[in-house]
């Protein structure tokens, strides 16, 4: 896994370390993951998506940039993220 980039955090611009998940200046989220985490429950996607991505490309359900304000859907009626439904 050398070849894992380092993204500057999509908020701040911040540089993160090499295993941070989220920002430890802004808390902004920095692996733009689809939503449906896998739980106890449900097998879940947890798929990793594009920085630019609001919907996940596998499954459909937003990602954690756009249910965390980083990333806007393009259509005002697209998709909500289930937890404000
Ligand atoms: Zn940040
Ligand atoms: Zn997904």
């Amino acid at each position: 896994m050398a070849d894992k980039e380092i993204q500057p955090c999509v908020r701040c611009a911040k540089l993160p370390g090499e295993k941070d998940a989220y920002c430890t200046d802004c808390g902004a989220p920095l692996v733009n993951r689809c939503i449906d985490e896998p739980g106890i429950l449900k097998k879940g996607c947890g798929c990793v998506n594009p920085p630019t991505a609001a919907y996940c490309h596998k499954c459909g359900e937003p990602t954690t940039f756009n249910f965390h304000g980083l990333v806007t859907p393009a259509y005002q009626n697209a998709n909500k993220p289930f937890f404000f439904s």
